[in-house]
């Protein structure tokens, strides 16, 4: 039985794991295009900071230890195209040579790309790019880009295009590196995964954090600026119909990631939501022998059913799944909530399930009632408000999201898993008082705040009713 996956990062490598875990004796060919498997990208940011001292600390699994699991690496080796009738594989060595490997089965991890926008200057002829500090951000490659730009050229400023969660992780270790940072983002507020009444928070943290922010804000034009310009670039953006002007020294475009399905679709796979191939909950392509995992494929939301939601935590379980099921197993990739966490300076943003408005297009009858509580008692120094956005089915008091805002020591992140677990056993948001939370005051309060932010909820629809 010989097993290839394709592609080094979440999903390749948790098949991969999985497979070999289940079965040592399993012939197992991991294909990747670049030298760093296993890198935890998710961390790139605290390299870019500094926070992480050296870009080997990233790797989730070092060659050796993935190696060592009794795997086969394939390095710098690029799969070209699939036969999908005659099970193989055709690939481009690290020299430029074509080589065509067989499989058995294949689980395609080729993940995600970063979207480029449509930004004069950024592509086509002329277009400015990593040499002239002019960036985007996904792979070790990018990040080795943008510390030579850091490294070499001193940057003073930098210009971010994007205020979605990377965006903001950038934002703040370019800002630890000694950067002056102008956010750009197109949406009227920063952080669009989470409701405006918290991306306004985030918003002020990044104002109070020395980030200018330009919301409302949509690029156009990346050029070099005129010398004596207070940057080596100027981005031109449009605001309400009038043109802005910046200059920075590095421009950082972060505007989303899209999935990289050209092998797949030229194998014949059905493509899904935003273009991702489409998979069963068994992570089947529905192409004989084929599994697919990660960034690259369709997600099933447990309460929107087929989305798309790339995430590293989606990536590794689905990654999971397609390992097992490659070997004959039968396990089942049960569904995403799009729970997520990030940090902006000194706080936090989470969510988990349905924002208002996604709650509402998908047929609920939502309530979002926002509270603040304590993290832990507040006679005890140092604590923290975090302010709470809970959304709730009015028809059937079923849970359906819930957001978090406050200090990065607040536990927002482990906060907001509460929810997710709530969520995931289909909890009304009444049922959350019922959960038997831990307590004491150094660390919490007799009502844990997730369950003040729920008894909050449950009396305004209480007051409703009346
Ligand atoms: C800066 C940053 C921060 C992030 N932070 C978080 C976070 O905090 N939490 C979170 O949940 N998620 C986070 N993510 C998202 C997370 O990293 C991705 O969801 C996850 O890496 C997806 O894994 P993947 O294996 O599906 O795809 P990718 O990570 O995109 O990897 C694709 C792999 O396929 C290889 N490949 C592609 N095409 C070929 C080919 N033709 N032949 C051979 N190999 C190929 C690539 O080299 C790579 O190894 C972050 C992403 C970034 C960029």
């Amino acid at each position: 039985m010989h097993l290839v996956m394709i592609g080094g990062s979440d999903a390749g490598i948790s098949a991969a794991l999985r497979a070999r875990e289940l079965d040592s004796s399993a012939d197992v060919t991991v294909v990747v295009a670049d030298a760093y498997p296993n890198f935890s990208i998710c961390g790139i940011p605290y390299y870019v900071s500094g926070e992480v001292t050296h870009w080997r600390n990233l790797a989730h699994r070092t060659v050796a230890d993935l190696e060592a699991t009794g795997m086969t690496l394939r390095l710098d080796t690029t799969a070209r195209r699939i036969d999908v009738p005659g099970r193989k594989l055709h690939l481009t060595r690290p020299a430029g040579e074509d080589e065509l490997i067989r499989y058995d089965k294949l689980v395609i991890g080729t993940g995600a790309v970063p979207v480029r926008p449509p930004i004069d200057g950024l592509d086509g002829r002329g277009a400015l790019g990593p040499e002239d500090g002019v960036h985007v951000l996904h792979t070790m490659g990018d990040t080795f880009a943008v510390m030579r730009t850091i490294e070499e050229a001193s940057p003073a400023s930098a210009i971010i295009i994007g205020a979605g969660y990377v965006g903001l992780e950038m934002a703040d270790a370019l800002t630890a590196r000694g950067l002056a940072v102008t956010q750009l983002e197109q949406l009227p507020e920063v952080l669009a995964t989470v409701d405006a009444e918290l991306g306004a928070l985030v918003r002020a943290e990044l104002a109070a954090q020395g980030v200018q922010v330009l919301t409302g804000t949509t690029a156009r034009r990346i050029s070099r600026a005129s010398a004596g310009a207070a940057g080596r670039l100027r981005v031109e953006a449009v605001t309400a119909g009038a043109t802005v002007e910046r200059t920075a020294d590095l421009v950082l475009v972060v505007t989303g990631v899209r999935p990289d399905t050209e092998l797949a679709a030229s194998a014949g796979a059905r493509l899904g939501a935003r273009g991702a191939i489409q998979v069963d909950p068994a992570m089947q392509t529905g192409l004989p022998d084929v599994l697919a995992a990660g960034d690259c494929v369709v997600t099933h939301h447990r309460l929107l059913g087929e989305t798309y939601l790339p995430l590293g935590t989606t990536a590794h379980k689905q990654g999971r799944v397609a390992g097992e099921n490659a070997l004959g197993g039968r396990r089942r990739f049960v569904g995403s909530l799009g729970t997520q966490v990030v940090k902006i300076f000194d706080q936090a943003a989470a969510r988990t399930g349905l924002r208002h408005d996604e709650a509402a297009a998908a047929g609920f009858d939502p309530l979002t009632i926002q509270s603040a509580a304590n993290d832990h008692k507040a006679y005890y120094p140092g604590s923290h408000r975090i302010t709470m956005r809970v959304t709730g089915d009015r028809r059937t008091g079923r849970l359906l999201g819930m957001q978090l805002f406050g200090h990065k020591h607040a536990e927002i992140a482990k906060r907001i898993d509460i929810a997710a677990a709530a969520i995931f056993n289909n909890m009304t948001v009444e049922a959350i008082s019922d959960l038997d939370l831990s307590y004491t005051p150094p660390l919490g309060s007799p009502w844990e705040a997730v369950q003040m932010g729920a008894q909050a909820w449950d009396r305004e629809v209480q007051s409703l009713r009346r």
